[in-house]
């Protein structure tokens, strides 16, 4: 039998040279030399896909709990019509205040009609989808929503969404950590849980009525893609909801800054959406969603396109820097400071979410500009060559021309 490789000396020889194959990262920092040669077990492709966890900026330091979750480590749901996968409180813990599940439905797929004690809101990822709903005053809304658009249900109200002829991806966001998709309240499952003879009293028509209902909660169900909209249109006679469910976000006119644009909506411009507000965030290849925080509440955040990494800063000199990519939760706890580095060759897009009726966060730079300048320039020693540049409008993504930042400066050899 072989020895392990490990125990042979020549082969240990050859994995310690530093001209190792390129493509095997190493955890050692090649700006201090600190660290060593992997020599165990290991999962190449996990520490790939992690360059600054596997070998952290000199500055990272101290105990940042983990503020990072792929869809692709989560379990699939998978049913006829569809499927979904969530990241919750269970997944990432720190994150309590929101939760996220990602559902795609086949062309005619149902998730079927349900409601819940917690808000919706959600972004339509690829594809189109039908949604309705009806509220307490029997107002009903049904609308068509395709890229790029949102929708927002308040907690209680019963809705369903169904596919379109294209069939559809979605991501949707829950006001609490705790939330399930898989834990709501469903009419299939109460119809099942319901004696034949109080159905038959509550709907008045004879127990046979309801001989075929589904045994348990149906969740996920494939039907035939729905007709036109004009031809599905139910009229109330108390009128259609006063505050639309739905918003197109992408249509929005951006803020464009160098580096990017962002749009932010919340209850200011979307009305209903009370308990959830966002940004939509585009960040190109090596521009940076500038050092800020936000005064209101956690930042749950969902990569749509690209990658990056994102160092968050916990104070008493703990800092900490995460990897991302298309598909990853990101989260970061009430006040830290964080900044969001496109590290790829592609735009990197994401979504900041917080459960909160406004958008709000607080750029460094803005801070520092409207502070006296000799208190900035005594606090932190500089000079006037950092606050004459400080400038007094935010602006949420950076790029300067000839400033940029240092990309896996880990892997061996350079
Ligand atoms: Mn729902
Ligand atoms: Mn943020």
């Amino acid at each position: 039998m072989d020895k392990p490789v490990r125990n042979q000396p020549q082969q240990t020889r050859q994995m310690l040279q530093p001209s190792a194959p390129a493509s095997i990262p190493q955890p050692i920092r090649s700006s201090d030399g600190a660290g060593g040669i992997d020599l165990g077990p290991r999962d190449i492709m996990r520490d790939r896909e992690n360059p600054d966890m596997f070998v952290p900026p000199a500055t990272d330091a101290g105990l940042v709990p983990n503020l990072k979750f792929s869809f692709s480590d989560a379990h699939m749901q998978l049913n006829q019509g569809g499927w979904s996968r969530e990241v919750t409180r269970r997944e990432l813990p720190i994150a309590t205040t929101m939760a996220g599940v990602n559902m795609s439905l086949t062309p005619g797929g149902v998730r079927e009609l349900h409601w819940h004690q917690q808000a919706e809101w959600s972004y339509m990822l690829v594809g189109h989808a039908r949604i309705t709903a009806v509220d307490q005053n029997g107002r009903n809304f049904i609308a068509d929503v395709g890229p790029g658009d949102l929708w927002y249900f308040p907690p209680g109200i019963p809705h369903s969404i169904q596919g379109l002829a294209d069939g559809c991806e979605f991501l949707l966001v829950f006001d609490d950590g705790g939330f399930s998709d898989l834990n709501t309240l469903s009419i299939s499952d109460w119809f099942a849980h319901t004696p034949p003879d109080v159905l038959s009293a509550n709907f008045g028509v004879p127990e046979s009525a309801f001989r075929t209902i589904p045994p348990e909660q149906v969740y996920i169900f494939q039907d035939a893609v729905p007709g036109s909209l004009e031809s599905q249109r139910i009229e109330s006679p108390y009128g259609a909801v006063p505050q639309s469910f739905t918003h197109k976000l992408l249509a929005q006119p951006p803020l464009v800054t160098p580096g990017g644009s962002v749009r932010i909506v919340d209850s200011t411009n979307f009305p209903v959406s009370k308990t959830v507000a966002a940004a939509l965030v585009e960040i190109k290849p090596g521009a940076m969603r500038e050092m800020h925080w936000h005064p209101n509440n956690d930042e749950w955040q969902y990569y749509l396109t690209g990658q990056g990494r994102m160092t968050v800063f916990a104070g008493n000199g703990a800092a900490r820097t995460f990897d991302y990519r298309a598909g990853d939760v990101g989260y970061v706890p009430f006040a830290f400071g964080h900044y969001i580095q496109n590290t790829g060759t592609q735009t990197l897009w994401f979504l900041e979410m917080f459960k909160s009726d406004r958008f709000q966060d607080v750029s460094l730079n803005q801070w520092m500009a409207l502070t006296p300048i000799q208190l900035v320039q005594d606090n932190l020693h500089v000079g006037a060559e950092l606050t004459d540049a400080l400038r007094k409008e935010k602006w949420p993504v950076v790029s300067y021309p000839g400033f940029t930042y240092k990309s896996g400066e880990g892997f061996l050899p350079k």
